[in-house]
């Protein structure tokens, strides 16, 4: 897989991924959805469907996967130390995910702006077919334990 390597944690170390993505940092598309879940994160997500992600799972007892409102994504947190690292989803065409840029262990001061974004309005099709052609594909079947 071309392209650089961006590694995040959660804050103890018990879950982390691997991004991998060709766009520099500088064209990233940083996104703050507004939802209630991200804002009380602070999240910054990012993805790439032409890049990879990996989940590495060393205390697999602490992946704690969190699901609320339409229930169509699970939300990877760490059940230890609270982090949220991703969010994944699962369909027939594949496995798809966007990691959130506060597990890297330091912002790049060359990311972009985050744009606000909400998703309020979609349908629950519309979400996963978004999701499908804009997530970046994660490695690795099924990505661990569900
Ligand atoms: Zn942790």
């Amino acid at each position: 897989m071309a392209g650089r390597a961006y590694e995040g944690s959660c804050h103890c170390g018990a879950i982390s991924y691997v991004y991998r993505t060709a766009v520099p940092v500088s064209q990233w598309q940083v996104r703050a959805c507004q939802c209630s879940f991200c804002r009380t994160h602070a999240a910054l997500t990012t993805s790439d469907a032409a890049g990879s992600v990996e989940f590495r799972f060393d205390r697999p007892d602490d992946l704690h996967l969190y699901r609320f409102a339409l229930k169509t994504a699970d939300f990877v947190l760490c059940r230890n130390c609270g982090t949220y690292l991703a969010a994944r989803i699962t369909t027939p065409k594949g496995s798809y995910a966007v990691v959130n840029l506060r597990a890297l262990s330091r912002l790049p001061p060359e990311l972009p702006a985050a744009q606000g974004v909400t998703y309020d309005a979609e349908s629950p099709e519309d979400r996963v077919a978004r999701r499908e052609s804009h997530w970046t594909p994660v490695l690795g079947v099924a990505a661990g334990p569900a």
